[in-house]
């Protein structure tokens, strides 16, 4: 065996098209690559016809959060979770807030070592009431196998583990975490395929598929959409959003409506607040858990309210989260009725 493949992790999901050429079928790219190339998300490499992964056990950043950092607002509120990212990503966002890791690829990452999943989730076990383990920071689906790897283990020491995604995989490596996952938060880019195209080096449908199969398994699932002024923030767009999302993953959907602010290759100036408070508004009519993100406290409406009488029931400043208005079943404590939220 050669020094290369000594140093790698064979990839799951792929096919060998014949003379040494293979296509990875684990996201919507489908890249057919040629013996020594790299896929589009700068993560999978063909090496003499077999695909192997780089980034496994390559960690990259790993910290404990709050989970509401992540944004999960409506799971296990206030508590803290272990979190890791690799590098690499399958799409390239003109206004990624981590390009660092997620536009950078192998060769800055050379001397890490490699952590084992058994190292990850006795980290996430040690520590005092652990939630479980969070997939985070550059898009976790660009290292499938090791995340599947620590899952499974991490579900077997009844952890949780949850997904910050992109949400631009096939439905069979979907599937196959989702026997293991819990929790997922889709970043939606915006209801635009030719956004997507444009701006993001992706496609709209597959990402749609991806938020009803989680749905349609019963996983918890919030959704995230970063505001750009004068590029995704139209009004009728965002309504056909907010239609698509109640009707096809429910109104008690949370939403988080976040602002842009200029990153990478994107200068335009910050999403103004006056645009959030109006789609925020648009949403609250749609759906019944909508907060804003990336602005301060004031100016957040980062409380949930319960949806039928509107008693504030989890109380939000910062990362200081408090769940005052709901009793352990998860009824308000005002009205008795449900307020959806995993605790
Ligand atoms: S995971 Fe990477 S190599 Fe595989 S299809 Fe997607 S972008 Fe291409």
């Amino acid at each position: 065996m050669n020094e290369f493949k000594q140093n790698m992790k064979e990839a799951l999901f792929y096919k060998k098209t014949g003379k040494g050429d293979l296509v990875c079928n684990l996201c919507p790219h489908h890249c057919k690559l040629k013996d020594g190339e790299k896929g589009k998300c700068g993560a999978r490499v063909n090496n003499e016809g077999k695909l192997f992964t780089e980034n496994y056990g390559k960690i990259t950043s790993i910290n404990i959060d709050p989970i509401e950092k992540k944004p999960f607002y409506h799971f296990y509120p206030g508590s803290s979770i272990l979190s890791l990212g690799t590098f690499g990503c399958n799409f390239h966002c003109k206004f990624c807030q981590n390009s660092e890791i997620s536009q950078s690829y192998k060769e800055r990452f050379n001397s890490i070592k490699d952590t084992a999943p058994e190292d990850v989730v006795s980290k996430a076990l040690k520590r005092k009431n652990p939630t479980g383990i969070a997939f985070t920071y550059n898009e976790p689906f660009v290292w499938f196998e090791y995340m599947l790897d620590i899952a499974k283990l991490s579900y077997d020491n009844k952890l949780k583990n949850v997904v910050v995604t992109n949400g631009y995989i096939n439905i069979k490596p979907l599937e196959q975490l989702l026997e293991f996952t819990h929790a997922f938060n889709v970043d939606l880019k915006s209801f635009d395929n030719e956004f997507y195209k444009n701006f993001v080096s992706g496609s709209l449908e597959p990402v749609k598929k991806t938020m009803e199969t989680i749905r349609n398994k019963g996983h918890h699932l919030e959704v995230t959409i970063l505001v750009i002024p004068g590029i995704n923030d139209d009004s009728e767009l965002f309504s056909k959003m907010l239609k698509w999302i109640s009707s096809n993953l429910g109104k008690n959907t949370v939403l988080h409506i976040n602002r842009y602010f200029p990153a990478y290759k994107m200068t335009y100036y910050p999403t103004p607040l006056s645009t959030l408070k109006v789609l925020f508004n648009m949403a609250s009519e749609k759906l019944n858990y909508v907060n804003i993100g990336n602005v301060s406290p004031a100016e957040s409406g980062s409380n949930t309210n319960c949806h039928s009488c509107s008693q504030t029931v989890i109380e939000r400043s910062s990362y200081n989260t408090i769940v005052s208005g709901l009793d352990s079943n998860g009824y308000c404590k005002k009205c008795n009725s449900h307020v959806a939220v995993l605790k």
